[in-house]
């Protein structure tokens, strides 16, 4: 049976579709802005059928994830995964600062 299918691609978070079915996040104590980029869902759908709503998705790069910002000069916990002496996957935190954002609208973190 042939499976009905509406494939959309939207551009960026201005497109059309490029929130449905990204949930919000709920701000979560430790940072101070919903993000400006992608108004706090974190991500958006790089790719989704409107039909199955099966999608591809892309992380915002401002807030990484987030959805929310750090507007001052605090350090944000970010995980990551570093490989151990035997070449093993291990997940650190990392503490970076934010720089106010860039004139593209990119902000740069710092070690
Ligand atoms: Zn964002």
């Amino acid at each position: 049976m042939p499976h009905a299918s509406t494939m959309v691609y939207p551009a960026g978070p201005d497109s059309p579709h490029a929130f449905d079915n990204v949930p919000l996040h709920p701000r979560n104590g430790t940072l101070d802005a919903r993000c400006p980029l992608c108004r706090g869902h974190g991500q958006w759908n790089a790719e989704i059928d409107l039909v199955s709503f099966r999608c591809k998705r892309t992380i915002c790069g401002v807030c990484l994830g987030s959805g929310w910002i750090e507007t001052g000069t605090d350090p944000i916990a970010i995980s990551d995964i570093v490989r151990g002496e035997r070449g093993e996957p291990r997940w650190v935190t990392r503490y970076v600062t934010q720089s106010p954002p860039a004139r593209g609208g990119e902000r740069q973190l710092r070690p």
